[in-house]
């Protein structure tokens, strides 16, 4: 498909199934399925589309890497130390129109998809998070990982790698392997697979961001992360999609992930069931051109070759296998145990659950068609503020939107209720901030500057004010020494004793 960039204002897009199989012996459980638009543009915009942008990017110049604004001052647009922006752009309707401001953030935009190159992160999933976590009570290597996990979902290659400051100044890749992070390509939001998690699903409110199971589809992952209520931990859905058990529940309510194709017996048991395309999504753009593409159900995959379809000789890894990559992984939690999978969990639920923040403005809610019964999702997306420009407004500048300060306060509450949950994971000595008093000071004193290198200056005072680690210089993780050898016995090339 072709899209007019220059018309890049307002875009709406239509979406739907086309080619439907859907097999099912309740009519009145098809029925419930009308009221849904499935999202998926992501695979079709030009442009990368991550929620909270990667505004941090670090630039390579020889042995040494320096700090820069993944846009308005990154090449190749722009110089590396030209800001480019318009200073008197800022979060209003009149910049969000205006080309000058716009069109500068559109061209440099895929800065932040160049992960190798830049190996770029987001303050608010990364850096915020890891504040967050330590002002819950969170140990600063729990806190870790759950940011490390939290930006991983915007990582092209699935995996994170952090910089951090360097000895002689600057920045390096952070290469301590107890810190290290597994690959979870299928959640990127590029992949089909990934999409959802960057664009929840809901039927309610755009803006009424409260993540219910009736009508946000994020509550699957959230019972994931956090237990459904009952002590269950369901495994994820992509978009949070499910068949209900009952047919007046919400299709973001029932026990196993939403499948179509007859191809697949639901109602079989089938386990691990990750379909072929079987959204079909037609995007039109006023005045414009209009193109489909598809989007995928079932269960979440994590790990795995996102672009093919379920088969049994494709090697995915669900949710309830990666304790397992976790445990093959040379990151140790406390220097001695591997990463727990709640550390994951609770992270890629952030990072989802803040993009439904991020993207609100322009994500419509579910809608039912009136014209045939026989069309199974379809619905629409008023793309009312240009992408790249919407995520510029969240950071960087000197008045940032609502939408920061309302994610990183979901994310604060979300922490503090997975620390209560936890207990294992507090620090030993446990330093609580108040949300006032770290929310608002990390919107109004740290996220808001626009120089790349004085944000994160600003985020490591305040960290060190506060009492915690900045990620830029993490809570370092310790093997403990091995124990000194008994008498008569040798040691194995894994340390341990051979007189066990
Ligand atoms: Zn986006
Ligand atoms: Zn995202």
């Amino acid at each position: 498909m072709t899209i007019n960039r220059a018309g890049f204002l307002r875009r709406s897009f239509v979406i739907g199934i086309a080619g439907s199989k859907f097999k099912v012996s309740r009519p009145r459980a098809l029925a419930k399925i009308l009221p849904w638009v499935v999202v998926g543009y992501s695979l079709v915009w030009p442009n990368p589309s991550s929620a909270f942008y990667d505004d941090l990017c670090f630039a390579s110049q020889g042995a040494k890497w320096t700090i820069a604004n993944c846009l308005a001052n990154s090449s190749p647009y722009c110089s590396i130390t030209n800001d480019c922006v318009p200073a008197s752009c800022g979060a209003n309707p009149a910049s969000e129109k205006n080309l000058t401001c716009n069109e500068p953030v559109e061209k440099s935009f895929p800065n932040g998809e160049q992960d190798s190159l830049y190996h770029p992160r987001s303050m608010i999933h990364a850096d915020s998070v890891y504040l967050l976590a330590q002002a819950v009570g969170l140990d600063g290597r729990a806190a870790y990982f759950i940011a490390a996990y939290g930006d991983t979902p915007d990582r092209a290659g699935g995996q994170f790698i952090l910089m951090v400051s360097a000895s002689g100044g600057g920045y390096t890749p952070y290469e301590d392997p107890l810190h290290a992070t597994i690959a979870l390509p299928d959640l990127f939001r590029g992949s089909a697979l990934g999409s959802a998690i960057h664009f929840p699903l809901f039927t309610g409110n755009p803006r009424k961001i409260v993540p219910d199971s009736i009508h946000e589809g994020i509550s699957r992952l959230r019972s994931w992360a956090l237990g459904d209520g009952s002590g269950n931990f369901p495994t994820p859905c992509l978009g949070g999609l499910t068949f209900p058990s009952r047919p007046d529940l919400s299709y973001f309510q029932g026990d196993k992930c939403y499948v179509s194709s007859s191809d697949y017996s639901f109602e079989g048991g089938a386990y691990h069931i990750n379909q072929s395309p079987n959204v079909s999504i037609s995007i039109t753009i006023p005045g414009g051109a209009s193109s489909e593409t598809s989007f995928q159900s079932g269960d979440q995959p994590f790990s795995g070759p996102s672009s093919k379809p379920f088969s049994a000789t494709d090697k995915t890894e669900f949710a309830d296998d990666l304790q397992g990559l976790l445990n093959g992984s040379p990151a140790k939690f406390d220097g001695v145990h591997p990463v727990p999978l709640a550390l994951l969990k609770i992270g890629v639920y952030l990072h989802s659950l803040m993009d439904r923040v991020s993207h609100a403005p322009v994500l419509t809610p579910l809608t039912v068609p009136t014209t045939s019964s026989s069309s199974n999702f379809t619905g629409a997306i008023d793309w009312i503020i240009p992408h790249s420009y919407l995520h510029f407004e969240e950071v960087g500048i000197p008045t940032l939107s609502s939408r920061t300060e309302t994610a990183l306060s979901l994310a604060y509450d979300e922490l503090a209720l997975f620390a209560k949950q936890n207990p294992e994971f507090m620090a030993p000595h446990p330093v609580i901030t108040a949300k006032s008093k770290v929310v608002p000071a990390l919107v109004n004193s740290v996220l808001n500057q626009r120089s790349a290198a004085a944000r994160l200056s600003s985020l490591e005072k305040l960290s060190q004010t506060l009492g915690y680690y900045p990620l830029t210089q993490p809570e370092p993780i310790v093997a403990p020494p091995s124990p000194p050898v008994r008498p008569g016995c040798g040691r194995t090339e894994s340390g341990s004793d051979t007189c066990q």
